[in-house]
């Protein structure tokens, strides 16, 4: 029950081999993960074990310190013997491939396997996912227990929910069928599992250059080490935009959850809760939302206005203002006409930048809003709430003339 290839490895070789190379004999070279990154793998935890509520009175048959495939294999299978008829992260081995399902329902011979996704849509590699882990479990299933796997679902969230009143599970979760797709995709699979072992066996990096793959499905982690070692393409130079004689620098403090901790809100929702200006003459406005979280029409008032006065805006992340401004314009009024990003000049700050400078620590990632944020939801005390408005508003202000300071000594 030894196993070379796990879900995660096998989904890594779909993307490059060299990947899955570099993990197996070289994994200190790996990207140090994002804060976005840990995120999503721990709210792709979380929401794994919610859905466990789905098929409750379930057994839990994760091994928690440093376990083997085997051991975790064996512990499944002495719960099956047993009589457990729900079991949440089964193990399985087949043909050296280790995969943990999320959810498995025992009906006599019959078993129902459940996968979770923490998206609101099946990807394609979600099927691929899928496809392994059916290959992997039918045939131990089959050859274990002489059973055989008559259901396979992908339960991922409903984009549709909305939040009213109190949490309701069975609304916020869709489970679509997958198991004719993974039935199509068993000899491809066989085929691929071969593909990564013998790179596995013969462990020699495979020659491959870096190119749109390195991103599509995941980013690689390897980007840092392969953009070092000479396999790259030539990257095209880097031309900093021209900055306008006039604009305003906009950034908006927003938070995200799968579960839709407000009334009315759906999963992933932008939530602004601090928002604010700083134009070129160094006219700065702030407000702060941390009163009604959960509601968007006055970061909406805010941001019309922005774009009715303004020509250029300078944000952070221009591909997640669009999707928040978008967000925020569907939720308060479809049909305005004000509201008409392609006239507006949005460029994202970064684009000011020569490539070769450093971007400050500090505008790298939110974490000292995001903390005050977090404790200012979970507080009773007024005194101490203020002190955590103050420190939003501190951190937004100095996020702006940071980058204000950033594009003014590019210029210089
Ligand atoms: S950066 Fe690209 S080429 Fe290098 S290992 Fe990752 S996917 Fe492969």
């Amino acid at each position: 029950m030894k196993h070379v290839l796990s879900k995660s490895t096998y989904i890594r070789s779909l993307q490059c081999l060299k990947s899955l190379y570099l993990y197996k004999f070289n994994y200190q070279q790996r990207d140090v993960l994002s804060k976005e990154q840990l995120q999503k793998f721990q709210r792709g935890h979380d929401i794994g074990s919610l859905a466990h509520q789905l098929f409750p009175g379930g057994v839990d048959a994760s091994l928690k310190s440093n376990f083997k495939s085997k051991q975790a294999a064996m512990h499944t299978y002495d719960l099956i013997n047993e009589g457990h008829k729900i079991i949440y992260e089964a193990s399985f081995v087949y043909n050296e491939v280790w995969v943990i399902v999320d959810i498995l329902v025992i009906d006599g011979f019959e078993w129902k396997v459940y996968e979770v996704k923490s998206s609101t849509e099946v990807s394609e590699t979600f099927l691929h996912d899928a496809a392994l882990q059916y290959y992997v479990i039918s045939n131990a299933a089959s050859e274990v227990f002489k059973a055989r796997v008559i259901d396979f679902s992908i339960i991922h969230i409903n984009k549709f929910y909305r939040k009213k009143g109190a949490f309701n599970i069975k609304d916020f979760f869709i489970t679509k069928p997958v198991i004719e797709n993974c039935r199509r995709m068993t000899d491809y699979v066989k085929t691929k599992i071969e593909k990564a072992k013998e790179v596995m066996v013969e462990k020699k990096m495979p020659p491959i250059l870096v190119g749109d793959h390195c991103e599509i499905p995941y980013p690689c982690d390897f980007r840092g080490y392969c953009s070092v070692n000479n396999l790259s393409k030539p990257k095209p130079q880097f031309q900093p935009a021209a900055l306008p004689s006039e604009f305003t620098l906009l950034e908006i403090l927003s938070t995200r959850n799968a579960v839709p901790a407000f009334e009315n809100n759906f999963p992933y929702q932008y939530i602004p809760y601090a928002v604010a200006t700083l134009d070129n003459r160094g006219a700065y406005n702030c407000m702060l939302l941390l009163n009604e979280m959960g509601k968007t029409n006055k970061a909406y008032d805010f941001l019309m206005s922005v774009i009715k006065e303004s020509k250029t805006i300078v944000v952070a992340n221009e591909n997640n203002f669009e999707k928040l401004a978008n967000e925020l314009r569907l939720e308060n009024d479809v049909k305005s006409e004000a509201f008409n990003l392609q006239q507006t000049n949005v460029i994202a700050w970064k684009d000011f930048i020569k490539s070769e400078r450093e971007i400050p620590g500090k505008l790298k990632n939110d974490i000292d809003a995001e903390e005050n944020f977090v404790a200012y939801l979970n507080c009773t005390d007024i005194f101490l709430q203020h002190e955590l408005e103050s420190n939003i508003e501190n951190y937004i202000k100095q996020k702006l003339e940071t980058i204000k300071n950033e594009i003014q000594s590019q210029k210089d």
